[in-house]
């Protein structure tokens, strides 16, 4: 990567309402970093309720003029494509600022995050025309049908790990079904969530459509969530906040919520899998994106008859993993995001030794050269990991294996459902029987067969239990940005 590049010069940034850059309310900022470096990129405002106020009113008088949801269906389908297009445009410039706001490594940004982020826009734009409700037959002389309708203003609140693409996954639906936003990223990886806002402005979005508000949670994001005019909130980040946003619609207007929340999944490993296979994608299910992961492979359930030799082979593995420089192309993991979520994952470590799990890679801050700056932390497993120990029942959100052992499949399936969470799950095993009988036990949104992190735009991903509710991607995800009304007419 040219240094230039790497090192970009970023003015202060400005809140986007009714598609106008503005200041906040206050004058106040806050510092935008990165993690990898301790180096300040820029700042943003630091909103509060008047400002969110000021964009939930750009946003409604945007719905109820109807720029957007009665503009023809074909031309917001090209806009709605037109906004993939620009993100795949300037593809490295995203995977860059993914890069350096976040400490994930740059070719992880560039290849994991961007091109689905694209693929989001191309995949609903066909959705705005294919939106309808039904006739349905009655009894007595009615016709009776219904109306698909846009749900209204949306409030986005999204987590930090991964920006742009948690932002695309409601952007791209809303605009589809035919709603107005304001998005609230998470204070700490606001860039690449203006970038979007700005190409929504290219692509043809009308003013008021889309509006960026950046700010802490319990300021901005709560304003968000107890504004009255807001009709819905698409929130992705922890179980903590998704309480007190349910909280904030029960005692405001009763708005609506889909949530997607935390994870602690299982993947199981059966003697009879393509056991070589099976490693690769666990060690990638856990380390992948620092850890940093709702869908990450954190409980690694192994059968006995391999236990000792596929978690040791799996230590082995990490600890040769390179750990360091996000923008070096030979680096394998970046930084964490800052130094309360390194703090965080190295407690769990300690926690993890004093609840007597074996440790057999790393366990430790990585300070080595100028990693000492960042927020580094080395790829760690724990074996002999006991179900009811804290490291296999709290998400860490950090690149901390915890590994247990099972004797059969209805041992695994009991294993594999004891924590709060169900975000997904993987069983790998060439017995179809046993695989699809897993599929069916396992209280988790997504089960993936011989197979780790599968996601499609086209595919529902979301949580049971309290791993959240509601769906992002495919049509289902529609269902939470649209309403069905019924019309009756007497013939
Ligand atoms: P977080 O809940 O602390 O923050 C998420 C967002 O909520 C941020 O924008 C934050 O400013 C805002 N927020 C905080 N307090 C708020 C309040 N009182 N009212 C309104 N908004 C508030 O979570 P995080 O630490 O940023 O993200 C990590 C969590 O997100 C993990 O639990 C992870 O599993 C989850 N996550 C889930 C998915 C998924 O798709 N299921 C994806 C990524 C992350």
């Amino acid at each position: 990567m040219d240094a230039a590049l790497a090192r970009p010069d970023l003015k202060p940034l400005k809140l986007y309402i009714d598609g106008r850059w503005a200041e906040s309310a206050s004058g106040r900022t806050i510092a935008v970093m990165n993690p990898a470096t301790g180096e300040q990129l820029t700042t943003v405002p630091d909103a509060n309720a008047e400002d969110i106020d000021r964009a939930v009113r750009a946003a409604r008088r945007a719905f109820e003029t109807g720029v957007w949801r009665k503009m023809d269906v074909s031309a917001r389908e090209r806009i709605i494509w037109r906004i993939g297009e620009l993100i795949e445009k300037n593809k490295e410039e995203l995977g860059l600022f993914e890069s350096l706001n976040n400490g994930k490594t740059f070719q992880e940004a560039l290849r994991g995050d961007i091109p689905p982020t694209a693929d989001i826009f191309y995949y609903y734009a066909g959705w705005a025309r294919k939106i309808y409700g039904e006739t349905i037959p009655v009894d007595g002389p009615y016709l009776n049908y219904t109306l698909r309708e846009p749900v209204g203003v949306v409030g986005m609140i999204t987590a930090w790990n991964y920006p742009i693409l948690l932002a695309g996954w409601k952007v791209a639906p809303a605009l589809a079904a035919g709603c107005t936003m304001v998005i609230k990223p998470s204070e700490m990886t606001p860039l690449t969530t203006f970038k979007l806002a700005e190409y929504c402005r290219e692509a043809g979005v009308p003013d008021g459509v889309v509006n960026v508000v950046t700010g802490y949670g319990p300021t901005a994001g709560e304003a968000l969530g107890r504004h009255m005019d807001v009709d819905k909130v698409a929130f992705t980040g922890s179980v903590r906040t998704a309480r007190a946003l349910m909280k904030a619609s029960g005692e405001s207007n009763l708005k609506r919520l889909s949530l997607e929340l935390g994870g602690k999944s299982p993947n199981i490993i059966f003697p009879d899998a393509d056991l070589e296979k099976a490693a690769r994608a666990a060690f990638w299910g856990i380390y992948a994106n620092k850890g940093e992961v709702c869908s990450a492979g954190s409980r690694l359930l192994v059968h006995e008859k391999i236990y000792d030799e596929f978690v040791g082979n799996l230590a082995q593995l990490a600890k040769k993993m390179k750990v360091g420089d996000p923008l070096d192309p030979a680096s394998e993991m970046g930084s964490q995001i800052s130094q309360t979520q390194m703090d965080r994952i190295l407690g769990y470590i300690e926690t993890g030794r004093s609840e007597g799990a074996r440790l057999l890679a790393g366990g430790e801050r990585d300070v080595e050269g100028s990693k000492s700056k960042g927020f580094y932390v080395k790829p760690t497993v724990f074996a002999d990991v006991q179900p009811r120990m804290k490291i296999a029942q709290e998400e860490i959100f950090g690149p901390v294996l915890a590994a247990l052992k099972f004797r059969d499949a209805e041992e695994a399936a009991e294993i594999a459902n004891a924590t709060i969470y169900g975000l997904v799950s993987a069983v790998w095993t060439r017995d179809i029987g046993v695989a699809h009988r897993l599929a069916q036990q396992i209280k988790a949104g997504s089960v993936w067969i011989n197979a780790y992190n599968c996601f499609d735009s086209s595919s529902p991903f979301g949580g049971y239990k309290q791993s959240g509710f509601g769906r992002e991607m495919g049509p289902h995800a529609l269902e939470s940005y649209t309403q069905v009304k019924s019309v009756w007419v007497a013939l």
